[in-house]
């Protein structure tokens, strides 16, 4: 048997599987995540992931033009207590639930696709399911991403698939990009003039639109719009002035998020702006940078079943002399800060898996009270809530680099893999594509 040894000695009853997931419709790192948390609530306790690999489409001869897309693959393994056709049957119940059609083509393009594709015991033969999974080791991404995964892990009877991998000519031909599932990244695109790090930039709506599907085509779970800057000393403005920036984009984009191709974050507290822009389209997060909503529109935006990202701030915009008190410690402030806010959003109608805490890097902290909360913020994970951190180019970098906002990607960056190390659910970036390349890099030196 081809034991992999990075898990806990097999347990009464416990079969280790590793299951291939692939996705070629929607938003495809998201139909993988989804995935991914279903399989942990329902089957596994812990999984080990791979990275995921962007392949071009496997087609049967004379396939429709539109099949051709590419898809995002990767292997996950874990020990259960299933036997293969119980867990054949779950995967099948978390493809249906993350959305593919029962009648699909074979070969066709596809939401998710679950497979079996290796286990502890021996080769496996029924009508419905064979494992090996028979296609393996014609797949060279499939080989590759075990043998990232766990290069002694072992194909029965056969070699380890590091060795198989090693043995492959050109074995990286394999693959287009190469993403992480975690942390989940919120590419930001801001539709204002006057932004710090990108102002101006994307006040052009063509260019908005196409920058929010680059960002998705980048490795980004979630786009978010930002139609107003809240930079220290920005000018605010109102609902109608934030309505007429998000609009021509909203409706550039209505078809994909319709469509689930993309998944949109609001970056407003401004409830005319989110009242109005949920009415007409079904976006998925509020991010509310004040903490502060009034209850009205907290109970819309939860009624309607969104994500809200509970920002913690002391003005909008930020001051330099309104910071945190400093002879108490910024992490306890941040705790019971939380609490508040989880019980109040609760009381309006908020499930905790649908509360993202942010701490709120650079809104009323010092620089030395923003580096401690990024060095304790998997204190914020014990609310059972999701947790996201915006640090990208903010101003605290300038305590220790002199580089300029807008080139302050490489300290980001850094700083990301710290909170990667902590286990943050989503970081909110403006430089989607390095951190993807960043953090796959890092995923596959640490020794987990
Ligand atoms: P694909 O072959 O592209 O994965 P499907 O997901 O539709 O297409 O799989 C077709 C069938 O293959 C499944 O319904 C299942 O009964 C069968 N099958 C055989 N071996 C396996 C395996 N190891 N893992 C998953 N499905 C398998
Ligand atoms: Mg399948």
């Amino acid at each position: 048997m081809g034991a992999c040894p990075f898990l806990t000695v097999k347990g009464e009853g416990m079969s280790l599987y590793s299951i291939a997931l692939g996705s070629n419709m929607g938003n495809r790192l998201a139909n993988l995540g989804r995935a991914v948390a279903l399989l942990e609530e329902r089957y596994f306790s812990r999984l080990k992931l791979s990275p995921v690999l962007e392949t071009p489409a496997l087609l049967p001869a004379n396939a429709p033009a539109d099949w051709d897309i590419p898809y995002l693959n990767m292997v996950v393994r874990g020990t259960s207590d299933l036997s293969p056709e119980a867990l054949l049957a779950g995967l099948k119940d978390i493809e249906k639930t993350v959305g593919r059609e029962e009648t699909h083509e074979r070969w066709g393009p596809r939401l998710i696709d679950l497979d079996i594709v290796l286990w502890d015991g021996p080769s496996f033969i029924s009508p419905t399911l064979t494992i090996p999974h028979v296609e393996l080791l014609n797949r060279p991404f499939l080989i590759h991403l075990l043998a990232l995964l766990d290069p002694q892990c072992r194909y029965p009877g056969g070699k380890t698939f590091g060795e198989m991998a090693h043995l492959l000519p050109d074995i990286d031909t394999c693959y287009t990009q190469s993403f992480v599932l975690n942390p989940k990244l919120v590419g930001i695109v801001n539709l204002t003039p006057d932004s710090f790090s990108d102002g101006g930039q994307y006040v052009d709506p063509e260019k908005a639109i196409s920058h929010a599907k680059q960002l998705v085509a980048e490795g980004a779970t979630v786009v978010e719009l930002g139609p107003q800057s809240t930079r220290p000393q920005a000018v605010l403005v109102d609902a109608e002035t934030e309505y007429a920036r998000l609009h021509p984009i909203l409706e550039g984009l209505s078809d994909d998020i319709k469509q689930n191709d993309i998944t949109i974050s609001l970056d407003s507290f401004l409830p005319e702006t989110i009242l109005k822009v949920l009415e007409n389209y079904p976006i998925s997060w509020i991010n509310d940078v004040t903490g502060n909503l009034e209850d009205r529109t907290l109970r819309t935006i939860a009624e309607r079943g969104l994500k809200i990202v509970v920002m913690h701030s002391l003005s909008i915009p930020p001051h330099r002399d309104q910071c945190l008190d400093f002879d108490r410690s910024a992490v306890e402030s941040l705790n019971q800060w939380s609490e508040l806010k989880i019980r109040h959003l609760e009381s309006c109608g908020f499930q905790r898996e649908h509360i993202i805490l942010d701490s709120g890097i650079g809104f009323g902290k010092s620089a030395y009270q923003n580096l401690f909360l990024l060095q304790h913020v998997e204190q914020l994970k014990q609310f059972g809530c999701e947790v996201m951190v915006g640090h990208s180019r903010k101003r605290f970098i300038s305590s220790f680099s002199h580089a300029e906002a807008r080139d302050r990607d490489l300290e980001t960056v850094a700083v990301s893999l710290a909170l990667a190390e902590q286990g943050v659910d989503y970081l909110r970036v403006h430089h989607v594509r390095n951190h993807q390349r960043a953090l796959v890099a890092y995923q596959l030196s640490v020794n987990r």
